[in-house]
């Protein structure tokens, strides 16, 4: 008689859970051969020795990965760093590398779902249909301060031309716009067929009735939209930002909205949203003014990070994510593009 012996599930520790991330982590095909413990807190060096007997970590974008968390994973004997989103510029590489911690990411979710977020925050803002849908509710129906403008014949400038930033310059191409783009890497061929022209960043900025930004944070692009930037910009201009915080420097973009030469902004991100987005702090005071003031402009239009929130992008982030962290734990490779060291 042979006896097989089921292998017992890998245990990982997932950090910043909400209650969507469970249902789609426990729906994932592979779930059943994986020990979920699901923590709601982020995970940072204050953190991390909570993190448990564990192989893998999973986190997500306001989680804090730096050498000194890294190091007590290490400790804790976690070899695998799973990241359920696509940026990682919370995660010291160079550090992970060096400890012998595998960090992998969902490169690809759905960027659908971020590209047709940013059309629906600029349509939002820009047709005033937030405020037309509280005022229908409350009975008032004047049209008083809901003028907008047509997005056809408007020039959108896209700032980062990879996956989302090309389906964005295809939605807007679909509404008659002119499309501008800017890339260090262009892609030429894409930008021929779909009647996008590449222009430098300094020309985009001064040309464009929209910016779009759907480039990743780096050193060299914190703070890309900072006061030399603004001083460029078409006067009103709108601005939309799902792609991370502090690619805008907050202050500098106050100071262009109370002068008027920004038209508007749209965030679904927020250069100090750590510890604020995701949260529920409605019975609390807001401890952070910049926010607050944003929040007073009737031409800015907030949402808090949900760009990727689709039931598509949640059940291809939690498929990626389960399978990684099984092929991980037996021996396997990551699957293709996803490794990060
Ligand atoms: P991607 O890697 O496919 O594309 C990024 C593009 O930015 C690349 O073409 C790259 O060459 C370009 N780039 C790099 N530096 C640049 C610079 N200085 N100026 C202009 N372009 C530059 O990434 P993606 O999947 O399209 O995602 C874009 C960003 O969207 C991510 O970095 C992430 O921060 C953000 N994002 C947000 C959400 C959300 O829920 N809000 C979800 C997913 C991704």
């Amino acid at each position: 008689m042979v006896f097989v012996t089921a292998s017992p599930p890998v245990p990982v520790a997932v950090f910043d859970t909400k209650p969507y991330d469970r249902e789609f982590f426990l729906a994932a095909p592979t779930s059943a051969q994986l020990d979920w413990q699901f923590r709601e807190f982020r995970l940072s060096s204050e953190t991390v020795e909570a993190v448990g007997d564990v192989r893998a970590a999973c986190v997500f974008v306001n989680d804090q990965i730096d050498r000194a968390c890294l190091e007590k994973l290490r400790l804790a004997d976690v070899r695998h760093l799973a990241l359920r989103c696509a940026g990682f510029n919370n995660v010291d590489l160079p550090a992970a590398r060096e400890l012998g911690i595998t960090v992998t990411r969902v490169p690809a979710y759905s960027p659908h779902a971020v590209a047709e977020h940013a059309v629906a925050l600029l349509l939002t803002l820009n047709r005033h249909i937030h405020r037309a849908h509280s005022r229908v509710r409350d009975l008032n129906f004047s049209l008083k301060g809901l003028v907008g403008f047509d997005l056809h014949g408007k020039t959108v400038g896209i700032v980062g031309t990879g996956k989302i930033g090309r389906l964005a310059a295809e939605i807007f191409r679909g509404f008659g716009t002119t499309v501008l783009a800017y890339d260090p890497c262009p892609g030429a061929e894409w930008a021929e067929g779909n009647q996008v022209g590449y222009v430098s960043l300094e020309e985009l900025v001064s040309r464009s009735d929209v910016i779009s930004l759907h480039l990743p944070l780096t050193l060299e692009t914190m703070h890309l939209f900072d006061h030399t930037q603004f001083e460029r910009i078409k006067p009103g201009a709108y601005l939309v930002n799902t792609s991370r915080g502090k690619l805008i420097d907050t202050t500098a973009m106050i100071e262009n909205l109370k002068s008027g030469r920004l038209g508007g902004v749209a965030l679904d991100v927020y250069e100090e949203e750590e510890g604020v987005f995701f949260e529920d702090l409605s019975d609390t005071m807001l401890d952070d003014d910049e926010l607050s003031r944003l929040l007073t402009f009737p031409n800015v239009l907030i949402t808090a990070h949900q760009a990727f929130l689709t039931n598509e992008a949640l059940a291809e982030i939690a498929r990626v994510t389960a399978t990684n962290i099984c092929r991980l734990a037996t021996g396997q490779s990551a699957l293709e593009g996803t490794r990060l060291n």
